[in-house]
């Protein structure tokens, strides 16, 4: 009897190219999937990761819990691209953002049904799951 070992590749499902398959924070995917966007906190100093993470770096602790990023950010700052990396090509132009959140901030797309001439440093954009044409999952910023 052979025992094939299975893998949680769960996260390959995120983003127009996905760089990493495998993460201690697969979950991040399901969230996604029941269109929930969530970050991490460390249940014992209380410090927030976004993108979630399972190991924090102040306190050196695993305990962590997952929480939804609801609400609005704030712009900080946002750049168009005109040329893509590899993989987003088909994309161009697209912009990408810096939302803060006050105890985090969520680096990430702003939504192509965003007007360019609406996006200003300063406003509040909310962060939504987005299901790409080709069936992967991400989240982008959309007028709050
Ligand atoms: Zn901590």
């Amino acid at each position: 009897m052979s025992k094939v070992k299975e893998v949680d590749d769960r996260f390959k499902r995120f983003g127009t190219v996905s760089f990493t398959s495998i993460t201690k924070t697969n979950d991040f995917i399901d969230y996604l999937e029941k269109g929930h966007v969530m970050g991490t906190r460390c249940k014992d100093c209380g410090l927030n990761f976004f993108p979630p993470r399972s190991d924090c770096h102040q306190c050196l602790s695993s305990n962590m819990e997952w929480f939804q990023i609801t609400g609005a950010g704030k712009l900080v700052s946002y750049s168009k691209l005109e040329f893509a990396p590899i993989g987003f090509q088909e994309d161009v132009p697209y912009c990408i953002a810096l939302l803060d959140y006050g105890e985090f901030k969520v680096f990430g797309r702003i939504s192509d049904d965003v007007p360019e001439k609406e996006i200003k440093v300063g406003m509040e954009m909310k962060t939504a799951v987005n299901t790409l044409p080709n069936g992967q999952l991400n989240y982008v910023f959309k007028k709050s």
